[in-house]
Formats: C-alpha cells, sequence, structure tokens
C-alpha cells in the first residue's frame, strides 16, 4: 500500500465521534436545532438583560453556553475534515455552508453580550457579587474590561464604519502589496523568483552564500517598497495614537494588556527582565560563531543556520514512544491521556498530498475531545512538535471539566502545557542519546528556540514601544525607524552579531505590528513562563505536579496573574522571570559542555 522509507503506517484521525461521514444528517439538524434555540433565547432575552434577576442570568448564560455546544460541532467537524483534505470540493463546500450558518448563529446572539456589557455600573456590582453567579465571575470581568474605554452607542457605530476604510483598509494594503512580492534568489545556479516564505526559509540553509542571498534580496525588496509600507506603518500608529486617546488608554500597550487579561506594569517587568539577559543571546552566538567557523565574522544572516547537516530520523513509532515516556516520567495522568490519542485515533500525523500544512491542536468545546494535527516526517522537529500539540491536546483535555466560557486559556496561558511538553521531551531525549554531536544539537534547539520566542520577541516589543512614541512626535521616515531597528538590534546581540546595512529593513517585513499590535511580549511570556514552571518543578519535585495538573484543569476560568498566584507565583515579581532564566543557564551550560568550551 505505502511507499514507505521508514514509516509503514498511515496515521489519521477518525472524525466519527463528532458525526458519521460528510453527508451525515445530524449536522444540518444540529445546526437547524441551533438556530431555533438561538430564535427561543432571542425572544426570551432580547431587550430584557437589564431586569434579569441573578438566578435568571445564571439561566441564561447556561442557555447561551448550550447553543454554542450544539452549534459550533458542525464548524469544529467541517474544519477538521478540511483540513485532512484540503482539496475535496465536497469539504470545502462543507465549511463554507456550515461557517455561514454559525455566522448567522452568532449574529443571532450577540445583542446578549451587549446588553450586558451596557448595564448600569450598580447593577452590574450586584450581579457580579450574587454567589450564583460564581462560576461566571471571570466571563463578567472579561465582559466588562473594555466598559471604561467604550465610547457611545452612536460613536462606536461611526468609528466601527470608518474603520472599513480607516485601519482596515491600511492593513489590508499591506497585506496585498506583501503577498504580491516577489524576490529574486540564485539557487544552484539558477535565478529564481520566490515567495517571503520561501525567501526566509532558505535563511536556514547550511550554505552561508545562499543565506546571505537570500537575506539580501529579503531586505532589497522590501526596501524598493518601503515608501507605501512605511506610509502604512506611520498611518496605522497615528491611528492608533488617535484611538488611545479618545478611548482614555493611559499607554500604547493597555488595550493589549487589557485583551489578554493582564496588566501593563506585569508586560513592563517581563521586558524588563528579558533585557537584563541579553547577554546570555550573545555568549551562544559566540559559542555558535566558533563552532560554524565563523569567529569575528558572524553576521546576521548566519544567526540561523544549522549547526549540522546530518539529522537523526525518528520513525513514528519512536516519536510517540518519546513523547510519551517524557510525559509518563512527569506523571503517569499525563502520558495517559496523551496515549488516548494514539490509542482512539484523535490525531493525524502521517503527511499526505492536500493535507493543511504544520501543525496544530483543535480544542473543540468541553463537551468533544481534542484532536491533533501534525505532519510527520521523523525529523527532530516532528518530535519536539508532536510533545508541543499532545501538551496543548493534555491542557484542553483536562480543561473539559470547565464551562464553554471558561474553557479556552487566555493568550498569555495558551502555551503553558506545549512548550512544558517540549521540555520534558528534550530532557528525555538528551538521556537516550548517545552521540555527543546530536545531544549539543537538540541543546541548540532549546536554546535557539527560546531565543526566539522569548528574547527576539521582547526586542520586537521594545522597538514597537518607541515606534509608536516616535510616531506619536510627528511623522518617521522609513530611516529614523530603520535606526530604532538597529539600536534595539544592537543592544539584543551586542557585538557577537555583525549587520549589514540592509539588515536595519527587518521591521518593516513584519506583519505583527500591521495585524497584531504588541502581540509579540506574549511569546516571550509564554515561553519563560514555561522555563519558570519547569525551575518550580525541579525544585519541588513530585509536589509540584498536581498543582500544574490543577493549572492545566482551570482553562481559562480566571485571569493569568490569579491563576499563578494559586501556584505561589507572582508574574509581577523580577524574581518570578529570573527562576525561568535558570533553566536557559543550565541548557547554556549544557552546551557549552557538549560544544567543547
Ligand atoms: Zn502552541
Amino acid at each position: 500500500m505505502s511507499e514507505s522509507t521508514n514509516q509503514e503506517k498511515d496515521i489519521q484521525w477518525r472524525l466519527d465521534d463528532l458525526y458519521q461521514q460528510l453527508s451525515d444528517p445530524q449536522i444540518d439538524a444540529a445546526l437547524a436545532r441551533a438556530a431555533a434555540m438561538a430564535q427561543s433565547f432571542s425572544g426570551s432575552y432580547r431587550g430584557k438583560v437589564a431586569q434579569l434577576s441573578p438566578a435568571d442570568l445564571v439561566e441564561a448564560l447556561r442557555a447561551q453556553e448550550e447553543i454554542t455546544t450544539v452549534g459550533y460541532k458542525p464548524l469544529g467537524y467541517a474544519s477538521l475534515a478540511f483540513a485532512a483534505q484540503t482539496q475535496d470540493a465536497q469539504r470545502q463546500s462543507l465549511l463554507s455552508r456550515v461557517r455561514e450558518a454559525t455566522t448567522n448563529l452568532s449574529n443571532q446572539m450577540v445583542f446578549f453580550d451587549v446588553e450586558l456589557k451596557a448595564l448600569p455600573q450598580e447593577r452590574f456590582d450586584l450581579l457580579f457579587q450574587a454567589p450564583e453567579l460564581v462560576d461566571y465571575r471571570h466571563h463578567l470581568e472579561t465582559l466588562r474590561a473594555f466598559a471604561p474605554h467604550t465610547l457611545s452607542e452612536p460613536e462606536e457605530r461611526l468609528l466601527a464604519q470608518m474603520r472599513l476604510t480607516g485601519a482596515s483598509a491600511w492593513s489590508q494594503l499591506y497585506t496585498e502589496v506583501t503577498s504580491s512580492l516577489r524576490f529574486p534568489v540564485e539557487v544552484d545556479g539558477q535565478r529564481k523568483l520566490l515567495t517571503d516564505a520561501e525567501t526566509r526559509a532558505l535563511r536556514t540553509s547550511p550554505d552561508r552564500s545562499l543565506r546571505r542571498r537570500a537575506g539580501e534580496s529579503l531586505y532589497t525588496v522590501y526596501s524598493d517598497n518601503s515608501r507605501v509600507l512605511a506610509y502604512v506603518f506611520n498611518t496605522l500608529f497615528q491611528d492608533h495614537k488617535i484611538t488611545l486617546g479618545m478611548r482614555s488608554y493611559a499607554d500604547p500597550i493597555e488595550p493589549t494588556a487589557l485583551a489578554n487579561e493582564l496588566s501593563s506594569k506585569v508586560i513592563e517587568v517581563l521586558l524588563r527582565a528579558v533585557e537584563m539577559r541579553y547577554g546570555l543571546v550573545q555568549e551562544y552566538y559566540r559559542i555558535k560563531a566558533r563552532l560554524l567557523g565563523l569567529e569575528g565574522d558572524f553576521r546576521y544572516h548566519d544567526v540561523l543556520a544549522p549547526l549540522t547537516q546530518e539529522e537523526p530520523k525518528y520513525d513514528f513509532d519512536q516519536g510517540r514512544a518519546l513523547v510519551l515516556e517524557s510525559f509518563g516520567r512527569f506523571d503517569p495522568k499525563m502520558r495517559d491521556i496523551a496515549g488516548e490519542f494514539f490509542e482512539k485515533e484523535w490525531i493525524d500525523a502521517t503527511p499526505r498530498p492536500g493535507k493543511r500544512g504544520g501543525a496544530f491542536c483543535s480544542g473543540l468545546l468541553p463537551a468533544y475531545h481534542p484532536y491533533v494535527l501534525v505532519n510527520y516526517t521523523g525529523r527532530l522537529d516532528d518530535v519536539f512538535t508532536l510533545a508541543h500539540e499532545l501538551g496543548h491536546g493534555v491542557h484542553f483535555y483536562l480543561a473539559r471539566g470547565q464551562t464553554p466560557l471558561n474553557y479556552s486559556p487566555t493568550t498569555p496561558m495558551a502555551e503553558v502545557a506545549s512548550v512544558f511538553g517540549e521540555i520534558l521531551l528534550s530532557k528525555r531525549l538528551r538521556e537516550w542519546e548517545t552521540d555527543p554531536v546530536v545531544r549539543r544539537d537538540i541543546l541548540s534547539k532549546m536554546i535557539e528556540d527560546a531565543i526566539g520566542t522569548i528574547f527576539r520577541q521582547a526586542m520586537y516589543t521594545r522597538w514597537e514601544q518607541r515606534a509608536h512614541a516616535r510616531r506619536a512626535a510627528g511623522v518617521a521616515t522609513p530611516e529614523e525607524y530603520g535606526a530604532l531597528w538597529m539600536e534595539e538590534s544592537g543592544r539584543l546581540y551586542g557585538d557577537a552579531v555583525a549587520f549589514d546595512p540592509l539588515d536595519r529593513w527587518g521591521w518593516i517585513s513584519i506583519p505583527h505590528f500591521v495585524h497584531y499590535r504588541f502581540y509579540c511580549y506574549s511569546y516571550a511570556f509564554g515561553h519563560l513562563l514555561n522555563f519558570a514552571l519547569y525551575r518550580k518543578y525541579l525544585d519541588e519535585g513530585d509536589a509540584f505536579v498536581p498543582l500544574y495538573l490543577e493549572l492545566l484543569a482551570s482553562g481559562g476560568k480566571d485571569r493569568p496573574e490569579r491563576l499563578l498566584r494559586d501556584l505561589g507565583l507572582n508574574p509581577l515579581e523580577p524574581t518570578f522571570w529570573n527562576q525561568g532564566f535558570h533553566i536557559l543557564e543550565e541548557l547554556l551550560a549544557e552546551f557549552k559542555e557538549a560544544a567543547g568550551e
């Protein structure tokens, strides 16, 4: 059957826990039932939310959750079926049909949250304090968080309409310009025109001159388009400044902090703690330069160079065994849960033509178990991805005790089990591998992942803060934004990495600054939080395990700071983040030893 190399099996998920087949009549039945429920919900509550007693409100919130559970099951199924075979016409049409139905459903239900948000303060306080509503306090609090920054209804309507030709149009222009860019690169003696993603991928090539050509092409083409793109940055930064003023925000990062249920202060404490450790990054790249024979001439286009060209292979059974064993050493329950994904066929692992690339874990809703998709080809990275996604899987699985409104973790907590799974795997792998070069490369992978998610993202956030501040003082030229970029890069990399003049264009190619303002800090938060939790595990041993599982089981039922406080952790304290850096220091020490330093 299969033209197997070292992978004999086709690991596919079974979606029949959700529906029997693509044409299952239960799919339409569920959509119809949810629509009828929403109709009756609207009949009972539209225009009446302000009069609800605490007991009535509990009933309404439960009804809202029930409609979600019924109405979103078809969407979960259709999305997963589509991901497994994106080229299949039947799946495409099912997904678009179901999407439309769920959009209608949410439009029908939206009045409820709008009315809740608009309650007079005294009414809201009364509900908020009511013992009946204790399980929904966090949800109410989240809904209300933006109330002090919300304008009157006609103003909000006007702003929403103007946004279509304002900020949304500018970020759409950015996407349209950047996605049409093509980058000329000479590969194997042939001149090719590549996409952004293809060009970036070449920066991990073992061929140094190819890495350099790819980097130069990337930034040359971006700089050729800098007039339009920098105009977009200037306009969006100014738009944000105007918005901050209208909505009475104290600082540019506050709306993001509020949406992520953190205080701006926590983000600042985190960023400062990371900046204090920029030296670790410089130390790592000095060693990497020596290993690559580039001492004294290690340049920015060498940062992503691979240390070795020969990678170990892990067939699927080995990968699965390594991940399950590493989870099992932490806690047998964690291994058993991850094991269910394989036994019950909740995982789609084999690459197939037409299957979605990359990897994800879909938590769906608490009434249905999670699913995992990966594209396993036996590389070291694939084993880590398996541990990462199964970490998410365990997280969702444990959080299924929560109601739908308290189920999904907030952004800063979303990676709390996935990266932890990777840390557990790396420990197991380093013991398992006897080849010192492979052990060194595993450590290098862990350290480079940490640099990419903690340090580089902190540096991006610092640039973003300074760029917003710079724009607030008047329109800035691309050169001025570029100068800020080089200053922040210089602080991070010190003299360990040398830059070429074109490298100053890095900022203009990062879509987060346009589409997900101030989002980058959250990668740093999530990754370092995992290190801090792992440090606590090393200190406290088995006593930590039930506390950690409890944290996962709490899903999104409370603010990150409160959930962490239950574990005796305080992200407002620099010492908390410093605990996380101990893990990185240990990895670096081990790496140095393995590298013969
Ligand atoms: Zn993840």
